[in-house]
């Protein structure tokens, strides 16, 4: 295995509507779609799509989606042995309302994500050990992101934190011990407390943390692109200029090819610019999973 992304699984309930319903109304829609989601599945998908090994620790309700989020997986190449069903759970879902106006109102039930503790870690021992990298997010408990931080210290594994939705009791001291620091602007806003308007400000705020000892700190910024600070430099990656239709699952998008170029050469500063097409590539397309291209359009879009 190249990658083990140990994280959240959703499934996205989107709703398209005219207007949203007033307090006691009912209004018909005008649409409806399922799609997988979830940070660590969007990034565990996004590295398989590119050609990475991904194996991926999550854990499903007792429900119909569960099957439908295991197959899923399966059908981008994530090796699975490790989701397992909770029983009398749901699994993790988002109720997501979209109106004409592409203004969106979002409900997060984590489900099952809730129920991924330090002991999976465990049971998935043997195999996690044989990982070169591990990518974590913030839509499972923090305890369990702890212990996966030990874990891969105490193997030599690096791991990448991406702490999303952004978290004050996040504990900076396991933080240092990650090999990559990697919010969104309001994500480094949360956990700094520091403004982010301006670049200089977000640089300021990232610096912040590398004085706290954090090793290296990418923060992504949408279309202004991608920041990234270690003690020793700051380096500016522009964003790729493309027609932005859906920026929905980017950061994910950068996240899981990051991860796989960087296990492939461990070249940081070559990992954030492939990994800034590849999420260019992604916000041209509708959806998280489905925007992301194949291997053969992205390095049509490389050349
Ligand atoms: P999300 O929460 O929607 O997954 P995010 O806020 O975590 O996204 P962003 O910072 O918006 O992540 O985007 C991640 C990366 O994707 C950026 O650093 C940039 O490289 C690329 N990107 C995002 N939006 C655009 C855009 N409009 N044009 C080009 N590249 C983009």
């Amino acid at each position: 295995m190249d990658i083990a992304v140990i994280g959240s699984n959703m499934v996205d309930l989107v709703s398209y509507i005219d207007q949203m319903p007033k307090e006691g109304e009912t209004l018909e829609a005008l649409s409806f779609s399922i799609g997988c989601g979830g940070k660590g599945a969007n990034q565990a998908v996004a590295a398989a799509k590119l050609g990475a090994k991904v194996m991926m620790l999550t854990k499903v309700g007792e429900d119909l989606f569960a099957d439908n989020t295991i197959r899923n997986l399966n059908e981008y190449g994530v090796d699975t042995e490790f989701v397992s069903k909770v029983p009398g759970t749901c699994s993790g879902v988002a109720p997501i309302f979209v109106d004409k106006q592409s203004q969106n109102r979002i409900l997060i039930i984590p489900g099952a994500n809730k129920h991924l503790l330090p002991v999976d870690i465990d049971a998935a021992a043997e195999k996690l050990k044989k990982c070169s990298l591990f990518v974590l997010q913030m839509e499972i408990p923090l305890p369990t992101i702890y212990y996966a931080i030990e874990f891969g210290n105490k193997h030599g594994i690096p791991v990448i934190l991406n702490p999303a939705p952004a978290s004050r009791e996040l504990d900076l001291n396991y933080v240092q011990k990650c090999e990559f620091f990697v919010p969104n602007e309001t994500e480094l806003e949360i956990i700094t407390g520091m403004p982010v308007e301006t670049e200089q400000q977000i640089e300021a705020a990232a610096m912040s943390l590398i004085q706290k000892g954090i090793k290296n700190v990418i923060v992504t910024m949408g279309k202004r692109g991608a920041l990234w600070l270690t003690e020793e430099q700051v380096h500016h990656v522009e964003a790729y200029k493309v027609n932005a239709i859906d920026t929905t699952g980017a950061g994910d998008a950068f996240i899981g090819c990051f991860a796989h170029v960087y296990v492939k050469n461990r070249d940081v500063l070559m990992s954030i610019k492939m990994a800034s097409a590849f999420a260019a590539l992604s916000v041209t397309g509708r959806g998280t999973q489905t925007s992301y291209p194949d291997v053969a359009t992205y390095e049509q879009f490389l050349q």
